[in-house]
C-alpha cells in the first residue's frame, strides 16, 4: 500500500482505534476549522469546519501555504510568518482578524495556533483552530457604536449637565452642558469631588454627602437649590442623582443630571409678583370705591351741618349758644378733615398740580422735615443732581414727605438714620406695579427702624390700618400717600423686613415742561342760580347765598337750569353741583353756560373734583371749584376773586 506522507487523510481504515476516533471527532466538527500546518506553514490536514468557513475542499487546499487565508494587507506586513514565529517561540499564538474565503469574501476570525512538537521537542508543524466570529464581532461593534453614540449624545447635550460620580462622589466624566452650566472645563473638574458645586452653607451642612447617601439608599435623589458656578455666581439648579449598580447590586457610582432653572424660577416669581400686584391693586381699588362713596355722602351731611352753624352764627346768638356753635364748628372741621383724608386715599381730592423740581420742594421743606424727625434721628438728604421735574400738588407732596418722615421716626424710638433720597430712574413696563415704561423720579424715604412683617406691608396702605396704640396712629398716613401718588400718575413701593428697616419708594413720572397755575374769577353778584339735586344741600346753599345778600333762583338739574337761563338770562352767578341726574353734568352745564352767556360767573361744587371724574387735568382750572362741605368763607372768597 502506498500511503500519503502526511497523517491527515480522514478515511484511512488502517489506523488504530484511538487515532480513528480522534479523526472522526475532528472531522465531525463543523463550527471550528481545525487543521494542521507543516513547519513551513503549508496545509497538511483539513476538516469540514475548515471547508465550511474557508470554502476550500481538502484536495484543493492540502499542500497550499496558509498565508492565502490572510488579507493582502496582512500578507504585506508579514503577519502569517509572524504568527507562526510567535506560536513557535511562545508556545501559542492567539488573535482575531479578517480572513479571506476561497470566493474572496471576508470573515472575522478568532484563531489559535499551537506548535506541534515530537516527544523530543522537535517542531513537527502547527495545529490551527479558527472560528468564524463575524456575527459576534458585528454585535460587539454595534454595541460599541451605540455606546459611543450614547456617549456623544450625552457629551453633546448642552441644556443639561450630565456627568457621573464615583461611589465617593468624585467626578468621573463631564459633558458640554455641565461645562456650559457650571463653567468648568472637563480637565479641571474630572477627579475632583462634586461638593465644589455647592454653596458654602450647603457644604458646611453636609448637603452633598447626604444627597449621595440618599441616592445610594433609595436609588434616586431629587432636589432643587442654589449651586455655585466656577466664577462664583449662583444659579438655581434642579438636580437628580441616580445610583448605578451592577447586576450583583454593587454600587458603581452615580449618574447626575442638573438643569439650570434660574430663568424658570424667575419667570414663576415674576408671575407670582404680578399676580400679587394685581390683587393688591384690585383690593386698593375696591377699598377706594367704598371709602370714596362713604366720604362723599358724609361730606354732604357735613355741608348741611356746616352751613347750619354758619347761618346760626350770622344771627347774633347769645354767649352759651356761641360756645355750642363753636364746638359744633370744631367737630365739623374735624369731620371735614377726615373726609378729606379719605377722599385723598380714594383719589377724589382735587390736585393743584404744577411742574416742580422735587429737590427744590424738598429743600424748602427741609427744616420742617428735620424738626418732625426729632433729635434722636440723624437725617441724611441724598438728592440727585439734574433731577427731572415732576407734576405734583406742592402742598400734598409736602404732606406726603411729612407722613413718611413721621412714620420713620415712629419706627425708630431709640434713634437711627433716616435717608431722603431722590433719583432719576428708567422703569420697564410693569416693573413697578402697573406703571408704563418710561422715565421716573424716585423719591425714597429710608429708615433703620423696626421694619414691617409681610402681613403689615400688605395692608399698610389701607385706610385706618395701624399697628400703633389708640390715639397714636390713625392709619391714614400711608393711605393718603398712596392715593396722592397714584392720583399723580405714579406708584408707591414698600421694601421692608422686620429688623431690617423700611424703604418707601415713591415713583412719579418725570416731566419736562412748564407749570400750570390756578387762575381766579367771579366778582360780587346779585343774582345766583343754584343747581343741585339734593334737597337738603339745596336748602343749605340757598340759605348761604341769601345770608350773603343774593337773590336766589334754583333748579334741580342742568336741563331745567338751561331752560331758566334761556327764559330770562338775568343771572350773575351760576352755582352748580358737579354730579347731577338727567345726563348733563355740572361741568357740561358750566361749559354750555360759558359759551352762551360768557358774563355769568360760574362756581362748581362737589365732594368729587372734576379730575377724578373726568380724568382731565385741565378741567380743574377751567372753573372755580368749591369742595364740599362749603362754608360762607369759601363761597365769599370765590365770589370776591377777581375776574
Ligand atoms: P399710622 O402711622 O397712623 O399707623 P400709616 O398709614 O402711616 O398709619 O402707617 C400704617 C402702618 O404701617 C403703621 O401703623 C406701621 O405699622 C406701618 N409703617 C408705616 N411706616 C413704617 C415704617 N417706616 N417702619 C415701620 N412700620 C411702618
Ligand atoms: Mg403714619
Amino acid at each position: 500500500m502506498s500511503e500519503p506522507p502526511a497523517a491527515a487523510n480522514p478515511a484511512k481504515p488502517a489506523l488504530p482505534d484511538f487515532q480513528q476516533r480522534y479523526e472522526l471527532l475532528v472531522a465531525s466538527i463543523s463550527d471550528y476549522a481545525i487543521y494542521m500546518l507543516d513547519v513551513d506553514g503549508y496545509v497538511s490536514s483539513w476538516n469540514p469546519g475548515a471547508e465550511r468557513f474557508k470554502g476550500y475542499k481538502a484536495d484543493e487546499i492540502m499542500g497550499q501555504h496558509f498565508s492565502r487565508f490572510y488579507t493582502e494587507e496582512d500578507k504585506a506586513t508579514g503577519l502569517p510568518a509572524r504568527a507562526l514565529a510567535a506560536a513557535r517561540d511562545e508556545g501559542r499564538f492567539e488573535g482575531e482578524g479578517w480572513r479571506v474565503r476561497k470566493d474572496g469574501g471576508r470573515f472575522w476570525a478568532s484563531i489559535v495556533i499551537d506548535p506541534i512538537r515530537s516527544p523530543y521537542g522537535a517542531l513537527l508543524g502547527f495545529a490551527k483552530i479558527t472560528r468564524d466570529i463575524t456575527d459576534r464581532r458585528a454585535a460587539q461593534e454595534a454595541l460599541r457604536r451605540s455606546e459611543q453614540n450614547f456617549r456623544l449624545l450625552v457629551q453633546g447635550v448642552s441644556d443639561y449637565a450630565i456627568y457621573m460620580l464615583s461611589p465617593q462622589g468624585e467626578i468621573t466624566n463631564w459633558n458640554v452642558g455641565a461645562q456650559r452650566i457650571k463653567g468648568y472645563p472637563q480637565d479641571e473638574v474630572v477627579g475632583s469631588h462634586y461638593r465644589r458645586f455647592f454653596t458654602d452653607e450647603d457644604r458646611a451642612a453636609g448637603v452633598p454627602e447626604r444627597a449621595l447617601e440618599t441616592a445610594a439608599r433609595e436609588g434616586r435623589y431629587e432636589s432643587e437649590g442654589l449651586r455655585v458656578r466656577r466664577d462664583g455666581t449662583r444659579f438655581y439648579a434642579h438636580a437628580v442623582i441616580d445610583a448605578i449598580r451592577d447586576e450583583y447590586g454593587t454600587l458603581l457610582g452615580f449618574a447626575k443630571i442638573t438643569r439650570d432653572i434660574t430663568e424658570q424660577r424667575r419667570a414663576a416669581e415674576s408671575l407670582e409678583q404680578t399676580r400679587n400686584a394685581l390683587f393688591q391693586a384690585q383690593k386698593m381699588e375696591a377699598i377706594g370705591h367704598l371709602t370714596g362713596g362713604i366720604a362723599h355722602d358724609f361730606n354732604n351731611l357735613l355741608a348741611v351741618l356746616s352751613s347750619g352753624v354758619d347761618i346760626l352764627n350770622a344771627q347774633q346768638p347769645n354767649a352759651p349758644a356761641l360756645r355750642v356753635l363753636e364746638s359744633m364748628r370744631r367737630a365739623i372741621d374735624r369731620g371735614a378733615l377726615l373726609t378729606q383724608q379719605l377722599l385723598s386715599f380714594a383719589r377724589q381730592q382735587p390736585l393743584a398740580a404744577a411742574t416742580h423740581q422735587p429737590n427744590a420742594l424738598i429743600g424748602s421743606f427741609e427744616q420742617v422735615l428735620r424738626r418732625a424727625s426729632g433729635p434722636q434721628v440723624s437725617f441724611v438728604f441724598d438728592l440727585a443732581p439734574r433731577l427731572a421735574n415732576i407734576v405734583v400738588d406742592e402742598a400734598r407732596f409736602e404732606a406726603t414727605l411729612l407722613n413718611l418722615v413721621v412714620n420713620a421716626r415712629d419706627a425708630m424710638p431709640d434713634g437711627g438714620t433716616l435717608v431722603l433720597e431722590t433719583r432719576n430712574v428708567r422703569l420697564g413696563e410693569n416693573e413697578v406695579g402697573t406703571l408704563p415704561a418710561g422715565e421716573y423720579v424716585r423719591v425714597t424715604v429710608r429708615d433703620t427702624g423696626t421694619g414691617m412683617p409681610p402681613e403689615v406691608v400688605a395692608r399698610a396702605f389701607e385706610p385706618f390700618f395701624t399697628t400703633k396704640p389708640v390715639g397714636k396712629g390713625t392709619g391714614l398716613g400711608l393711605s393718603q400717600v398712596y392715593g396722592f401718588i397714584t392720583q399723580s400718575g405714579g406708584d408707591v413701593q414698600i421694601h421692608s423686613e422686620p429688623g431690617e428697616g423700611t424703604a418707601i419708594n415713591l415713583f412719579l413720572p418725570a416731566h419736562e415742561g412748564g407749570g400750570e397755575a390756578l387762575a381766579g374769577t367771579a366778582p360780587q353778584a346779585e343774582r345766583v342760580l343754584i343747581v343741585e339735586d339734593d334737597q337738603l344741600v339745596m336748602a343749605v346753599a340757598c340759605d348761604l347765598f341769601e345770608t350773603m345778600g343774593y337773590e336766589v333762583q334754583t333748579a334741580p338739574d342742568a336741563v331745567v337750569a338751561l331752560r331758566m337761563l334761556e327764559r330770562n338770562g338775568e343771572v350773575d352767578v351760576l352755582f352748580t353741583d358737579l354730579m347731577m341726574p338727567n345726563g348733563m353734568t355740572g361741568l357740561e352745564l358750566a361749559r354750555t353756560v360759558r359759551a352762551r352767556w360768557p358774563e355769568i360767573r360760574i362756581i362748581i361744587a362737589s365732594g368729587y373734583p372734576q379730575q377724578a371724574l373726568q380724568g382731565d387735568q385741565a378741567d380743574l382750572h377751567e372753573f372755580h371749584f368749591v369742595g364740599k362741605p362749603y362754608r360762607i368763607a369759601d363761597l365769599a372768597r370765590h365770589l370776591r376773586a377777581a375776574d
